[in-house]
């Protein structure tokens, strides 16, 4: 449950626009903003240190709108919502609408617009190895997590061993999870997860088989995917107790969007 703050109209002056006189000239655009935060301490309190200071929101948007120069108000609206959730980390999501009232196409309009709302998404990513320096390459794969820009590392499990999976005579595995919030969709996820694979040296030959470093996306929100590239909750994780122990250290209560059942309970259930 989320609390709003609104700025409404906000006037600001940009050089964006697919046309070259836009970005010589620059003309006016107006901001709608709803932030969504939690405002309860700060309202008891009455102090401002509390909340999200919605001049310093409206300043960095001004300010942000000036030093970019952006062909389209989609970028605009992406690049600043980003922009904007990464300085307020109070601000769990923003939904942002653009206006460019004088935009030029040559007939009487009152204004165009593009709304967008983004923000931060729970995500618990399993972390393995059982090749090589194994260590190493779960210390590779948290600091790969830990410098991608749109993702903030909550939480890491103790790492365990056990024996693998599937594919038996192969070297013990360690595992681990790791909550984390992230701007990513799932799919950008995955990208990214599979981007810090491939630079601990990770090569996708047997499935099931030996892997330097293997990142996992356990859960994304309550979101059920189910695509030949991606399927979220990840479709074996209740039938593995190297996924399951280390997601009910970190979240025990956290439920399976499908299966309806805590992370404790698939893991006594197995
Ligand atoms: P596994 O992790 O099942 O042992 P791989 O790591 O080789 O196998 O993954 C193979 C493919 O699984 C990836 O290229 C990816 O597209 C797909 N995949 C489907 N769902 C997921 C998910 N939730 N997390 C990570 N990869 C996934
Ligand atoms: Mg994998």
């Amino acid at each position: 449950m989320s609390d709003k703050i609104y700025i409404r109209n906000l006037e600001v002056f940009g050089k964006h626009g697919v046309l070259p006189e836009e970005n010589r000239l620059g003309q006016k655009f107006q901001i709608n903003a709803v932030l969504y935060t939690h405002t309860r301490e700060a309202g008891l309190k009455d102090d401002l240190t509390k909340t999200i200071h919605y001049g310093e929101v409206s300043h960095f948007m001004s300010g942000f709108m000036m030093e970019h120069t952006f062909q389209l108000i989609e970028t605009a609206a992406e690049q600043m919502a980003r922009a904007v959730l990464l300085r307020f980390p109070a601000m769990e999501k923003i939904r942002l609408e653009i206006l460019k009232p004088w935009a030029p196409i040559g007939l009487p309009l009152e204004s165009v617009s593009v709304e967008i709302e983004r923000g931060w998404h729970q995500a618990f990513v399993a972390i393995g190895s059982n090749l090589g320096e194994r260590e190493d390459y779960l210390e590779q794969g948290l600091k790969g997590l830990r410098s991608c820009e749109d993702c903030r590392v909550e939480q890491v499990s103790e790492i365990i061993a056990t024996k693998p999976y599937g594919v038996t005579d192969q070297p013990d595995f360690l595992n681990g999870m790791v909550k984390l919030k992230t701007l990513l969709s799932p799919w950008e996820l995955l990208r990214e997860l599979n981007r810090i694979e491939q630079q601990a040296g990770r090569e996708r030959k047997v499935h099931w088989g030996p892997r330097t470093l293997d990142l996992d996306i356990i859960f994304y929100d309550n979101c059920v995917i189910d695509t030949e590239e991606l399927t979220i909750p990840h479709p074996d994780m209740h039938n593995r107790a190297f996924v399951l122990q280390p997601l009910a250290e970190l979240a025990p209560y956290f439920r399976h969007p499908l299966l309806h059942k805590t992370a404790s309970q698939m893991l006594a259930e197995l």
